[in-house]
């Protein structure tokens, strides 16, 4: 099946979608809803997600695929980047980005979605709690030390060491 025809681009025809959340790209060309909270929010201090990104780190908050809804007008607009293969093409992992002002928007996985929350419209000195990272992965490669309390992996989280603050 066409990826425009699957969640989170498309919803069944007669299939109802509570917006929750909204959200875009920079310049706007990409446009997406949220129906829940995010399971689940982390920093990823990975050299591949620096340079992605060119940030010290990536903010993701996750969804499931269901709860995510792209606007129709802005499926033209995206582009797909396979990181690990180094393509633009949808080939899942792949990194989703805006085709126009190019930030970053969200990372799809084959069930999940690793939103970027810089890209909804949250007040961000009062990030809502759900938004907010439960904990660092990838620390051992950090280029930047944060003193927040959260738990730290050295890699993946819960299948890597923890390191102290
Ligand atoms: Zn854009
Ligand atoms: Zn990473």
């Amino acid at each position: 099946m066409d990826w425009r025809e699957q969640q989170p681009y498309a919803r069944k025809q007669g299939e109802s979608f509570d917006v929750k959340y909204t959200g875009s790209c920079y310049c706007g060309a990409v446009k997406f809803k949220a129906s829940s909270d995010p399971v689940d929010a982390k920093f990823c201090h990975c050299t591949g997600c620096q340079s992605l990104h060119g940030a010290p780190m990536q903010w993701a908050a996750i969804f499931h695929k269901k709860d995510i809804l792209f606007d129709e007008d802005a499926l033209d607009n995206i582009n797909f980047y396979d990181s690990e293969n180094k393509q633009n093409v949808r080939h899942l992992p792949c990194k989703i980005s805006c085709k126009q002002c190019r930030s970053p928007i969200a990372d799809e996985g084959r069930n999940m979605m690793l939103m970027f929350p810089v890209a909804f419209k949250i007040d961000r000195r009062n990030i809502p709690h759900a938004f907010k990272p439960t904990c660092h992965i990838f620390y051992g490669q950090r280029v930047a030390d944060i003193k927040d309390g959260m738990p730290k992996f050295e890699g993946h989280k819960d299948h890597s060491n923890k390191i102290e603050e």
